[in-house]
């Protein structure tokens, strides 16, 4: 399933030249997985609905502006994290410890700079602790009780990790625990939709530089200090003004083994392909074969705003200088 909107195409007819030349816009998620209709209340649906469009609507409202990409990321990434519907932030997935380790990572086209956290357990917002590690550290990626230490020398705000704690992810991690139980320790036989729910935006500004951002709680039932994709730069998230920027969501393991974002953008980047057709191969192609399942959002460098995902269903929105705001969570829908 795929929406893809050409800014230039529609904003054939729009008196000002500079919006033309000039797009601005934002995609973001809120997770892939097996989301069908017959186990959402219409009130649960209306509810990611209306997270969606304020995230969306706020992000675009950055950019529309003059504010950054990075900024406008930012902005949709922490309404989505403080929203307890979603797997980031608070609401992130138990660890098979029963507490919350969440990882994050932003990256800027403009220049490749880029910031990375892993497994932290009491940063409020990780997304900007990782946006600190890019702008206010040497460093790409910080992880664990070393990333907390910056993220307080740094005052980002701090919360004990009971803050992140949600009943309906709770009841996820004794239901994967009960299925675990009949089994040895096996990532693959695990539900996608214990994990749903990780958030990521990407974004072009009127500077035409882009940005990507993506913020998770990991996966139910983790242990060993498992880190997935979202902070390996180039797997989860990534951003390149000659290509594209991605933010994906899904089984980390294969986003980190078939190098999923950075493996758009470089067929982007050496082959001419469009950034469309490079997300619809990668993530309907070998990752796929393989047993990879979730999906990305992608922008171009010509503002070209697209989703691709190989799941049921993918909480996603759009919102352009030429596009109203979409907000879709199934394959077939949008809204
Ligand atoms: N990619 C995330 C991880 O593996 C989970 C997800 O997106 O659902 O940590």
């Amino acid at each position: 399933m795929r929406l893809s909107l050409i800014a230039a195409s529609l904003a054939v007819g729009l008196s000002s030249t500079a919006w033309a030349d000039s797009p601005i816009g934002l995609v973001i998620h809120g997770g892939a997985g097996t989301i069908d209709r017959a186990s959402m209340t219409a009130e649960q649906e209306q509810a990611y609905h209306a997270v969606l469009r304020d995230a969306v609507e706020q992000g675009y409202e950055v950019l529309a502006n003059g504010g950054t990409s990075v900024e406008a990321t930012l902005k949709a990434v922490t309404i989505m994290e403080d929203s307890p519907l979603f797997n980031a932030g608070k609401g992130a997935v138990y660890t098979w410890d029963e507490h919350h380790e969440l990882d994050a990572s932003i990256m800027e086209g403009a220049n490749l700079n880029a910031g990375a956290v892993a497994g932290v357990t009491n940063v409020k917002n990780p997304i900007l602790l990782a946006e600190k590690i890019m702008t206010e550290s040497v460093h790409v990626m910080l992880a664990g009780a070393g990333a907390e230490q910056f993220a307080k020398e740094q005052q980002l705000e701090l919360v004990d990790n009971s803050y992140f704690n949600t009943e309906f992810r709770y009841e996820a991690l004794q239901r994967m625990k009960a299925a675990e139980q009949a089994l040895p320790h096996q990532a693959h036989v695990r539900d996608p939709n214990w994990n749903m729910g990780t958030v990521g935006a990407v974004a072009i500004d009127k500077a035409g530089n882009l940005a990507a951002a993506t913020s998770t709680g990991g996966m139910t039932g983790k242990r060993y200090g498992r880190v997935g994709d979202v902070p390996v730069i180039g797997a989860g998230n990534y951003a390149d003004n000659s290509s594209c920027a991605v933010s994906g969501t899904g089984h980390g393991e294969y986003f980190i083994r078939f190098n999923v974002a950075s493996d758009i953008c470089a067929r982007v980047k050496y082959q001419g392909i469009s950034a469309v057709e490079a997300a619809e191969q990668v993530v309907h192609g070998q990752m796929h074969a393989a047993g990879g399942t979730g999906g990305v959002i992608v922008v171009d460098a010509k503002g070209e705003l697209s989703w691709t995902f190989n799941t049921q269903g993918m909480y996603r929105a759009m919102r352009s200088n030429t596009q109203d705001t979409v907000t879709a969570i199934f394959a077939d829908s949008e809204e």
